[in-house]
């Protein structure tokens, strides 16, 4: 078995050969970041895919649904990295140019002295239930008939719970209560912490902000699980299982179903 693995990244996605991830053996270049041990001690590396190589995205990769749970962590982790160096090559403190450390993990400015790390950024994501029903929203850009949570990044000073029901506001004009944790998701596009919420709603009539969202309305238990299971008679889909999203909106119907 070899010791060391590199994956290629360049931009959303991994280098590939005849439509497969591409897994490189042999050791690690010099621009490689180490991503870390797997639990047979292998060496995982990812560093930015030269010119001309063939590249498939990670998100086409998770569609495809045939890949190793555990290497798409590795290969969200490797996507995080490597953007994050291709995007910070000069000091944010004197706009010399600065050099990779610590295996990655680390720049340093050699003309000021200045240390930069690598950032995720908060995302909370919300299922708001209300009753027996459940608040999901749809922007233009998506799949026609996909609706998903709300979510929106965390902003400076704010809890968890503040953020949610910010947001919640902002998007839907309704107040919030009883925010509850359920799990979270690295999200690599390009380093979020997607964190995962149920919550109350203290009211129902939603006033939708057009520029965030197509459409944003209260869909009940049944209708939802119709959505999560693919078998909506209009074709409404919710959340794809690879995303935290469904796995919230799976956990407001459990409580709507009075199993939790
Ligand atoms: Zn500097």
């Amino acid at each position: 078995m070899p010791t060391t693995r590199t994956l290629e990244i360049s931009g959303d996605g991994v280098r590939s050969a005849d439509g497969r991830v591409e897994v490189l053996t042999g050791p690690a270049a010099n621009d490689a970041v180490f991503l870390g041990l797997d639990q047979d001690h292998v060496a995982w590396f990812a560093r930015p895919a030269d010119a001309g190589c063939s590249i498939k995205g990670l998100r086409e990769i998770v569609q495809e649904d045939a890949i190793d749970p555990q290497l798409l962590a590795i290969l969200a982790q490797a996507r995080s990295m490597v953007g994050w160096h291709a995007t910070h090559r000069f000091c944010a403190a004197c706009g010399q140019a600065s050099a990779m450390a610590d295996g990655g993990y680390r720049r340093h400015c050699p003309s000021c002295g200045a240390n930069h790390f690598p950032r995720t950024d908060p995302v909370v994501i919300m299922a708001v239930i209300h009753d027996d029903a459940i608040l999901l929203g749809r922007q233009a850009a998506w799949r026609p008939g996909m609706y998903s949570a709300l979510a929106g990044f965390m902003e400076p000073g704010e809890t968890i719970e503040q953020a949610v029901a910010r947001e919640v506001r902002e998007e839907a004009g309704i107040q919030v209560a009883d925010v509850r944790y359920i799990a979270c998701q690295p999200w690599p596009f390009p380093s979020s912490l997607m964190i995962g919420t149920v919550a109350r709603a203290q009211s129902s009539v939603l006033t939708v902000d057009s520029s965030e969202l197509e459409d944003a309305r209260w869909f009940g238990s049944t209708e939802v699980r119709q959505m999560v299971e693919g078998r909506h008679p209009q074709n409404l889909s919710a959340a794809n299982p690879y995303a935290i999203a469904h796995h919230i909106i799976l956990a407001a119907l459990a409580i709507i179903e009075g199993k939790n």
